[in-house]
């Protein structure tokens, strides 16, 4: 079984400072780190080292060869990512002060300028028993889910960064919605408590997580997992990643859930967000 990933590829570039500049303001920084990031690479990441096959569909600029390798060396197939010339690699800049609160640029570059034949060429092969993941940080999302959905694949949606009409066109497409708690709350203030797809996985941080079933009524709940936070960045992409790998490797809803929770505890301790994913020995340890 295979999980596609639609989605998107960035560089966190985390500037540490003493304070957030203000209009006009010039600060210099104390230090500065890249690393791997954005919603789609992230949950790749997570999904591979859950021990998932994963291939990755979206498109970078022309450089930046060395986060093409740790997608590989994470065990992320990256032969759908196109390279784009004229494009650069999705980025973010992400300034930190010294009490842990931050300022994120988002620029978006090849992550929205898909080829359009993205869907049409990458996902010929997909089918039942196989998942695709998507987010609202690339193009092409509705194509995508009509395609997986209609060749009988299960389609996860993150619902991140949350935006209403988006998740209304892409709606009709999906199987399970992924979001964390204001995501849940906008959704259901938009689309009533009973969504017309099979499920949502809602995450709510330090007070765990729950998947609604809604072709039974069931809520099945899981703490988390108490441990002290270093980073949230990137927790929500840990949990989705490590939850489509459980399905995709056929474990029961709470199975899942319980190594999501477990997995999403290890990443919140490490600094970073798709580098600071656990892997299955990882999580084997902690849950024993
Ligand atoms: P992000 O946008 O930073 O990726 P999110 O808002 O999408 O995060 P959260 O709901 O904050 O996601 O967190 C996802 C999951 O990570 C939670 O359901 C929980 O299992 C785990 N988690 C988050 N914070 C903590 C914490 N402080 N301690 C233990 N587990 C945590």
């Amino acid at each position: 079984m295979t999980i596609y990933n639609l989605g998107s590829i960035n560089i966190d570039h985390v500037y540490r400072l003493a304070n957030l500049p203000r209009s006009g303001e010039t600060i210099h920084s104390r230090d500065l780190s890249h690393g791997l990031g954005g919603k789609g690479a992230n949950q790749s990441v997570a999904a591979a080292r859950a021990g998932a096959h994963v291939v990755h569909l979206g498109a970078m600029g022309s450089g930046d060869d060395w986060v093409l390798r740790r997608l590989v060396d994470a065990g992320v197939d990256t032969n759908c990512i196109a390279r784009l010339e004229g494009h650069v690699t999705g980025h973010a800049i992400i300034l930190v002060d010294m009490a842990g609160e931050n300022s994120i640029i988002v620029h978006s570059g090849a992550n929205r300028a898909l080829p359009d034949d993205t869907v049409t060429r990458d996902l010929t092969g997909i089918g039942p028993g196989d998942i695709l993941l998507t987010q609202n940080e690339t193009s092409l999302q509705v194509e995508a889910a009509t395609r997986a959905k209609s060749a009988g694949a299960t389609v996860i949606y993150s619902a991140a960064p949350f935006e209403i009409e988006a998740l209304r066109a892409v709606l009709p497409h999906i199987s399970i919605l992924a979001v964390n708690e204001g995501e849940a709350f906008e959704a259901f203030a938009a689309f009533g408590e009973n969504l017309p797809i099979e499920g949502m996985l809602v995450t709510r941080g330090a007070a765990g997580a729950e998947y609604r079933d809604f072709t039974t009524g069931e809520i099945h709940r899981q703490a988390a997992y108490p441990v002290k936070a270093q980073d949230t960045t990137g927790a929500g992409d840990c949990f989705t990643g490590w939850f489509a790998a459980g399905l995709a490797r056929g474990e029961n809803i709470p199975t899942a859930l319980r190594h999501a929770a477990a997995a999403a505890a290890i990443q919140v301790t490490r600094h970073g967000a798709g580098d600071a994913m656990p892997d299955r020995t990882d999580v084997v340890q902690f849950l024993e």
